[in-house]
């Protein structure tokens, strides 16, 4: 079985077994994906459902493997996570999106770029200084960066976390957490946290005109994040009728496939030229 080191590389013992043995050739070219150029940015709309005009982009990450094909987050950042290359992955994700965003602004697009945090990023007490460096080479202001963060990632080491979170956000960084509703003990978090955004989980989203239950809920998390002063977005938004009901329910931001599906950075200028027009 796999042992874990400090530094997050992985130990193998003498009698490795099937998975382990296809585990670490997973970690082998996950960690050649970054040299070889697998990795791609694909970006996802964040827009005013008053306004309908687009506020900010959502960065996840896609692995375009030679033999495997196109490799989804979810089947390789748990994996990332447990062999300690998310900090590499997380790196590589800051990087792109910190260049996007500056090209964006460029154009005239002043777009905030949120990115998606792991416990382990968390845990890194290098975080904060790696974006003030980041922002510094890119030129951009720490309100351009939203960071996305889970309450299962906190709720790891709540303490270290809460310490992370603090720093980044005395930075002027905005915090979110996401898939609000799925965990456990949201609403201490929301107390003690410096955060600024609320991101509804798409399960109660993707059916709500058709689901009573799910509308309800919907709604009281709009209410209670507004309550406590913060920016409510909804993801998962596939059709014109759920946009309806969440502009209706106050819900100020949104992003789903009926807007657009995550694509490549490089083609968010034409889109949002698209969009506009
Ligand atoms: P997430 O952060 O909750 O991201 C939202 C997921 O919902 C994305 O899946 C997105 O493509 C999908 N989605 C967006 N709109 C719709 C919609 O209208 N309908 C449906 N059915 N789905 C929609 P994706 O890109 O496969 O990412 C899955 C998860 O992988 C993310 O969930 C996030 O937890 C993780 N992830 C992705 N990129 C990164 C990254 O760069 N770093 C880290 N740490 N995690 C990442
Ligand atoms: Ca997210
Ligand atoms: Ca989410
Ligand atoms: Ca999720």
């Amino acid at each position: 079985a796999a042992k874990q080191r400090n530094d997050g590389a992985v130990i193998y013992d003498a009698a490795m077994d099937k998975s382990s043995a296809q585990s670490l050739s997973l970690l082998t070219e996950l960690r050649n994906a970054v040299e070889r150029n697998e990795l791609r940015l694909h970006v996802q709309p964040k827009i005013s459902l008053a306004t309908g005009m687009v506020v900010g982009m959502e960065s996840l990450v896609r692995w375009m493997h030679p033999e495997r094909g196109n490799v989804f987050p979810d089947e390789f950042i748990p994996f990332a996570e447990q062999t300690g290359f998310i900090r590499v992955l997380t790196r590589w994700v800051m990087e792109k999106s910190a260049e996007l965003c500056g090209e964006l602004a460029a154009q005239g697009h002043h777009l905030k770029v949120s990115v998606n945090l792991s416990t382990r990023d968390l845990m890194d007490q290098d975080l904060p200084v790696m974006f003030a460096d980041l922002l510094a080479r890119h030129k951009l202001t720490p309100g351009s960066f939203c960071l996305e963060i889970t309450e299962s990632a906190i709720m790891d080491d709540p303490v270290r976390a809460q310490h992370t979170l603090e720093r980044l956000s005395a930075m002027g960084l905005d915090l979110s957490i996401d898939d609000f509703g799925t965990g456990y003990s949201s609403l201490a978090y929301l107390k003690r946290l410096p955060v600024n955004e609320l991101k509804i989980d798409k399960s109660f989203v993707l059916n709500m005109e058709k689901d009573e239950g799910d509308t309800k809920i919907v709604r009281s998390t709009i209410d209670l994040g507004h309550n406590m002063g913060l920016r409510v977005v909804a993801e998962g938004i596939e059709s014109e009728a759920v946009w309806r009901l969440l502009a209706e329910l106050g819900c100020d931001q949104g992003q789903g496939y009926f807007m657009s599906r995550p694509i490549p950075g490089d083609q968010m200028i034409a889109w949002l030229e698209k969009w506009q027009a």
